[in-house]
């Protein structure tokens, strides 16, 4: 009984917890968490070889303010193979604009990542050629890799192109329920463009969103804290848009 009561109170807490805010911004690295598994995130979330994660959080809120203009690097109105794969192979774009993420440069380890944003990756590589040899290498490293890199490009790319939009945001963005499948959550772009602030993507019980439920599994356990919901008059105001809205 006592047992009970204990988990029902812990349920209840990270319930409440869930109900607080969480910064406006998307990637792993914002996440409030304890310092061990924080820092543990980060490093691997770096291991994706995308570059650093301030790099990345940077050009996300770029991304978010600027969406589908002239400022936006990868918006698919300036090709759909340079949205998905171009903007991030060209070197005109390989500063991290630190004043865009003044929040998170206090945090040395991300600095530190950031700067040196190769060591994760190599570590990575090297792990998998000790455990498992070269198939280890080219398939648990190489390939993952690459497989992961078009899972996150497609957001970018494919989901401001193909699916269905429910909110009239002023940029391109939609709900796709593959991409949703494909990238844990990250296909319900037109939902994640609309309301960028909270850590859940798939608004809907049906809309599928592993990252969320991963997350929501850490703040029960009190790894990370402060979860964003989506308001309720953000959920209503979902309607099914006529094509070309
Ligand atoms: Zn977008
Ligand atoms: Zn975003």
């Amino acid at each position: 009984m006592a047992r009970g009561g204990a988990l029902r109170r812990a349920v209840r807490r990270a319930h409440d917890r869930d109900h607080r805010r969480l910064p406006p911004l998307l990637l792993a690295p914002h996440l409030p968490a304890e310092a061990g598994a924080a820092v543990r995130a980060r490093v691997r979330g770096t291991s994706a070889a995308q570059k650093g994660p301030l790099w990345w959080a940077a050009h996300h809120r770029a991304h978010h303010k600027f969406s589908d203009t002239e400022r936006d690097i990868h918006s698919p109105k300036r090709g759909f193979w340079w949205s998905h794969v171009g903007w991030i192979l060209c070197d005109k774009y390989n500063k991290t604009d630190s004043d865009a993420i003044k929040d998170f440069t206090k945090y040395p380890e991300l600095v530190w990542l950031d700067k040196h944003d190769w060591v994760a990756p190599w570590a990575l590589g090297f792990a998998c050629f000790f455990i498992a040899g070269w198939s280890g290498l080219i398939i648990g490293f190489f390939l993952s890799t690459v497989l992961l890199w078009h899972g996150t490009f497609t957001i970018n790319s494919i989901a401001h192109v193909w699916g269905r939009r429910v909110y009239e945001t002023s940029d391109t963005s939609r709900n796709n329920a593959l991409l949703a499948v494909i990238t844990g959550g990250e296909g319900w772009h037109n939902n994640h463009h609309r309301y960028p602030w909270s850590a859940r993507q798939g608004f809907r019980w049906w809309q599928v969103d592993v990252t969320y439920y991963v997350l929501r599994v850490f703040a029960w356990l009190g790894v990370v804290h402060d979860l964003r919901p989506v308001p309720a008059e953000v959920r209503a105001e979902a309607r099914r848009l006529p094509p070309g809205v």
